[in-house]
């Protein structure tokens, strides 16, 4: 954590979302938690299927088609954003406090018109944009704080001729049109090179305490939380596993979960591990844990009951039944 502060930027409390398919209801957010502090970079971490992008999108006020909300809290400023109208989160929330860096820069630019208009467009919908000289002149100056190559004459560009990198940095610049005090990422490196991964990555460290930024970013790569990361929170079939400071967690993992993950990455020296089976259906997940089925610590009352948050070291929580209570399920 790069600064002490009172109390979280942003926090969600026991978040629940479900989506009502022809197949039943699918439960695809479960009591899911998370603060993040001022001024810190939060990674959410987990495999795909586990709830990490729409767990991002809810705070954004963005429900997959057919979902709800059914309990919890996402407070940003002492406001709870789920009470918010939907005028006041697009004007406030979305165009204001929040910017979002998408995870697929080549999907996020329409391939026919000019980066320019594109850009401008953007930014004149943004409220809090700073429109002198019709937002031209602060879209160049954003465009050089992301190191864009030729900030003037990439405004006279087509998508096509930007690398998959340069479009990441034009995305970027977007989502910082707004002056937003958080940036929620979503996997924004995830379709780029390893190279060019390390240079978003150093680039997001360098904006975030240029700005004092707080981010959240979302990956499935435990080596690029390690990078980019001061606090994380792991995330398996729609429930908040595990969370504290990086360091401690990369240090001493204690959900099983956390432990497989961070064995599947290279750079942790060992043998690369896998995780048996996947991810469980959020339309029939199993009783108790969760994670029970391929947990390899798993006894038998893993199975009926369900394991509780509990705080084993400081602002390390972890929701396992070896480590504290547990409730019936
Ligand atoms: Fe494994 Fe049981 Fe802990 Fe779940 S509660 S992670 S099954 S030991």
């Amino acid at each position: 954590m790069r600064q002490n502060a009172p109390g979280p930027l942003l926090e969600i409390r026991n978040l629940s979302l479900s989506v009502d398919t022809d197949e039943g209801q699918a439960r695809i957010l479960d009591s899911a938690n998370l603060a993040l502090m001022p001024g810190s970079i939060h990674g959410v971490v987990g495999e795909s299927g586990c709830g990490k992008s729409t767990l991002m999108r809810a705070v954004l006020g963005i429900l997959p088609k057919r979902g709800r909300v059914t309990e919890g809290k996402i407070v940003l400023g002492g406001r709870d954003l789920l009470s918010l109208s939907p005028a006041i989160l697009q004007r406030e929330v979305r165009g204001g406090q929040i910017g979002f860096i998408p995870q697929d820069p080549y999907q996020a630019f329409n391939p026919v018109f000019r980066v320019g208009t594109q850009l401008l467009e953007t930014f004149r919908a943004r409220p809090r944009a700073d429109r002198r000289d019709g937002g031209r002149a602060n879209i160049i100056s954003l465009l050089k704080a992301v190191q864009l190559p030729d900030p003037e004459g990439a405004l006279d560009r087509y998508p096509h001729q930007f690398s998959g990198g340069q479009r990441q940095r034009l995305l970027i610049a977007a989502a910082l049109a707004s002056s937003p005090a958080i940036i929620l990422a979503d996997e924004p490196t995830t379709a780029l090179d390893v190279t060019t991964q390390l240079q978003i990555l150093k680039l997001l460290r360098g904006l975030a305490e240029e700005r004092g930024l707080s981010m959240l970013f979302v990956t499935h790569d435990f080596g690029v939380v390690a990078q980019l990361c001061d606090t994380v929170t792991v995330m398996y079939a729609g429930q908040t596993v595990e969370s504290g400071p990086v360091s401690q967690i990369l240090a001493t993992p204690l959900h099983p979960y956390t432990r497989m993950l961070l064995a599947c990455h290279p750079d942790r020296g060992a043998a690369l591990a896998g995780i048996p089976g996947s991810v469980s259906s959020p339309l029939r997940p199993p009783s108790g844990c969760r994670f029970h089925p391929r947990c390899p610590s798993a006894k038998g009352e893993c199975s009926k009951v369900i394991p509780r948050r509990t705080e084993q070291a400081e602002n390390q929580d972890v929701q396992c039944v070896l480590y504290g209570a547990e409730a019936a399920a």
